[in-house]
């Protein structure tokens, strides 16, 4: 088959320093520089944004919801006169924040009632979630825990770290500590291998984890030295944020890079989010562009009940479509699990478009991709022995 000969459009684009800076910035590419320079104001939103009124009341409503905060290098991939873009949703705050809808939750994974000691949600039998810090790089305005991050909302996220490491140390049925907060990379080099230190002093913590969203909206974070940090902790698997194509920049790609070959085994975790990314054709770009980046998704969840996010969610519906139209037409390394947590603190489950059309004692019957069905049998029952095979035994 003939292909067409057109170039390949390039994949990833670099958008430093973009219109945020007219003029090259000389600390763009320091982290710290990028911390001090957030966005976190209307006045500097008007420098840079033709703001819709619905943006603007949102952004008065942060302060006392979750706080507005985003980094120079992700407020750069707003495309500046399209209300619906895709980065610029994900991060500034709308006034549909103010509505909560009946479902919605201050926790809605139920996270509160399953801390054994403050800051440590133990839900599953053998692993631990570890919430080291309140603070992230950006905030994402969808946020499953906006009840204890960004510093203004209405709980205050309080961590016992002392406590916390003499339960892991006692319960030896744990084998699995993900860090999370906030974002674990916030932390300073020192801190945070003061915690994996620690953590690596308890023999019976096998697998250690970083969910983080630092490389995305910090890229520049992710720098040699944190790198060399943390490969002396291994195996330490991180899982990343990324919900849409555009997010993967040139510099997004290399800090994962850096990570990969540091080799830390990278993951993805995606939200489907109404107008973002609750699409076939984004949905399967962006997981393309993660395999470039040597990176697995690994679960797209349905947007939790949070408080002030029903603009933000879409269907299960739509969530089962987009996997149905992925499984079996691409790699199924780029393929994440769909899963809801389940409200309450029931944990995830995964959810899957049905492939089974039928199933008893004597066999299943499915489905393929392609809409094709077949039969398969479950194994029977052998013959009691008989004189022939106890002759074969025998011989
Ligand atoms: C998601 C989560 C984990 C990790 O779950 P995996 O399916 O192993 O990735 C652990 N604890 C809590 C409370 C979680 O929400």
């Amino acid at each position: 088959m003939s292909q067409p000969t057109a170039a390949l459009a390039p994949r990833f684009i670099s958008h430093a320093p973009g219109y945020w800076a007219t003029a090259p910035t000389p600390h763009w590419d320091e982290w710290h520089w990028q911390q001090r320079n957030r966005v976190t104001t209307l006045a500097v939103l008007d420098q840079h944004l033709q703001l819709t009124s619905e943006e603007r009341a949102g952004v008065l409503l942060a302060g006392s919801k979750l706080a507005l905060a985003v980094t120079p290098h992700y407020f750069n991939l707003i495309e500046r006169d399209n209300p619906d873009c895709p980065i610029r949703r994900q991060v500034i705050p709308r006034i549909e924040e103010a509505y909560d809808s009946p479902y919605d939750m201050a926790d809605p994974c139920g996270e509160d009632s399953h801390m054994p000691v403050p800051g440590l949600v133990h839900r599953y039998p053998d692993r631990v979630l570890f919430l080291v810090t309140d603070r992230c790089a950006s905030y994402c305005r969808y946020c499953t825990r906006s009840r204890v991050v960004s510093g203004v909302g209405e709980q205050e996220l309080v961590t016992d770290f002392e406590e916390a490491f003499r339960y892991l140390e006692k319960n030896t049925g744990i084998r699995d500590v993900l860090l999370s907060g906030g974002d674990a990379l916030l932390l300073s080099d020192s801190r945070l291998e003061a915690i994996l230190k620690r953590l690596r002093g308890i023999p019976h913590l096998e697998f250690l984890r970083i969910g983080t969203r630092v490389p995305i909206f910090l890229p520049q974070r992710i720098t040699p030295a944190l790198c060399e940090m943390l490969r002396k902790y291994h195996p330490l698997w991180m899982s990343v944020h990324v919900n849409h194509p555009r997010e993967l920049t040139t510099e997004v790609r290399d800090a994962l890079g850096r990570l990969a070959d540091s080799g830390i085994p990278l993951g993805n975790q995606s939200v489907l989010l109404k107008g973002i990314n609750d699409n076939a054709e984004v949905m399967r770009d962006l997981i393309h562009k993660l395999l470039l980046c040597r990176v697995r998704p690994y679960y797209l969840y349905q947007c939790d009940l949070i408080r002030g996010s029903s603009h933000l969610r879409t269907s299960v519906a739509k969530g089962i479509e987009i996997i149905e139209t992925l499984r079996g037409f691409t790699s199924g390394y780029a393929i994440p699990q769909y899963v809801i947590d389940a409200p309450g603190g029931g944990g995830k489950v995964p959810i899957n478009p049905n492939y089974v059309l039928y199933h008893d004692t004597e066999k299943i019957v499915i489905r393929n991709y392609e809409g094709k069905i077949f039969e398969y049998p479950e194994p029977i029952a052998l013959p009691v022995a008989n004189h022939h095979s106890a002759e074969l035994l025998s011989a």
